[in-house]
């Protein structure tokens, strides 16, 4: 059967003539943006009056297509199916504009990985939402960051710690660490925020300020292939980080997921590392287009455990409380391939939907994981090779 995604569906009317409104959109779009030597403030300015869109998305627009002129792949996809809405054009761009002026192989790099995630690989997908998109954009440049060296001579010696007024008797504060330090305190914050019952800010405010105590040993999960020299991580509630990232955090604990993902366990309730392995293959809620982390989701039998339905990632699948509910009174039930994850929502008017798991132990992101792992190291090795010559 022909791979597609249901926005595309050409025996859908709906989905046809929503196709052809953002066809024209991005169009109509391609063809009136601004040149980037023109007065380009002035240029989006009067866009903006005659369009009615504020100056903001103008120029948000004009820059996502300019950043679609440099992934030739993306951009291909795009002009064959219409698929993506200015929203996801702009994310794509807002993401990538972290990475700053980046040698052409680097955008070839994502180009080609990001044309290979929105490539549809089964009939009647789900396309990507905005959100998960954004994630999946955060860990192919999360391995693209410069090597110590280059960093070394690229920061400024000033202090990356800002504070700034904001608006109504607020104020702010940036700061900026390496990942890792970032990931800990994020953690901690984190746990105490939740043990007090409190916001992450106040919870922050009220750590510095020593009106709450936090002893607690912060606990990271992080999936990682260690048969690899230069595996990128992925750290649960934070995403993929690079095999810099991963080597500082040094594990107390080694659970093999290859392991878990055969067992089974004649009790109802998940064991950790049944439950770690389906985490890790989901992502995310298993509802198409959910993007609700899968830590933070419930473990659902597919075939009830009283009906003698396994506890085992075969029969486990990630659900967020309100889509458990949905799947329990019984207005969509789903089957799911046992090698893959791979699932098919089948609904109560007849139609289905085809859902593929978003973690890092997912076929797709083990894959590319191993193949980032094997790119950095022969980068590695190749900078090593100059060094010593
Ligand atoms: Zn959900």
């Amino acid at each position: 059967m022909e791979s597609y995604y249901i926005v595309n569906d050409p025996n859908d009317p709906l989905a046809a003539r929503a196709t052809e409104i953002r066809k024209q959109d991005y169009l109509f779009w391609k063809e009136v943006k601004p040149d980037l030597e023109d007065d380009f403030d002035i240029s989006c300015h009067t866009l903006a009056t005659r369009t009615g869109l504020s100056e903001r998305r103008t120029r948000d627009i004009t820059m996502a297509l300019y950043r679609l002129a440099e992934l030739p792949l993306t951009r291909a996809l795009q002009e064959t199916y219409y698929f993506l809405d200015f929203s996801r054009l702009i994310t794509i761009d807002a993401v990538l504009s972290k990475l700053g002026d980046v040698p052409t192989e680097t955008l070839e790099r994502i180009d080609q990985e990001l044309a290979s995630y929105l490539t549809p690989t089964s009939p009647r997908q789900v396309l990507p939402s905005n959100t998960n998109l954004r994630r999946k954009l955060n860990g192919l440049i999360a391995v693209e960051t410069p090597t110590p060296e280059e960093e070394k001579e690229a920061t400024p010696q000033k202090d990356p710690y800002f504070t700034y007024s904001s608006f109504g008797g607020k104020a702010g504060l940036a700061v900026e660490f390496d990942e890792a330090t970032l990931i800990a305190i994020d953690e901690h914050v984190s746990q105490a925020a939740e043990k007090h019952n409190l916001t992450k800010a106040d919870a922050l405010a009220k750590l510095i300020l020593g009106d709450i105590e936090q002893r607690v040993k912060v606990v990271l999960h992080m999936y990682r292939a260690y048969d690899q020299k230069a595996a990128p991580g992925f750290i649960q509630g934070f995403g993929w980080v690079s095999p810099e990232t991963a080597d500082g955090i040094r594990p107390t604990q080694k659970r093999d997921m290859d392991l878990a993902r055969e067992l089974e366990s004649e009790s109802y309730v998940t064991p950790p590392l049944i439950g770690a392995f389906v985490e890790g293959r989901d992502g995310v809620c298993r509802w198409p287009g959910c993007h609700r982390p899968a830590e933070s989701c419930q473990k659902d039998h597919r075939i009830d455990h009283a009906k003698g339905g396994k506890t085992a990632g075969s029969n486990l699948a990630s659900l967020c409380q309100h889509h458990h509910n949905i799947k329990t009174d019984g207005g969509a039930f789903y089957i799911m391939d046992p090698h893959t994850g791979d699932i098919v929502w089948l609904f109560d008017d007849g139609h289905w939907e085809y859902d593929e798991p978003q973690g890092p132990l997912a076929p797709k992101n083990k894959n590319w994981a191993l193949t980032v792992g094997q790119a950095i190291a022969a980068r590695r090795a190749a900078a090593k090779e100059r060094n010593d010559s």
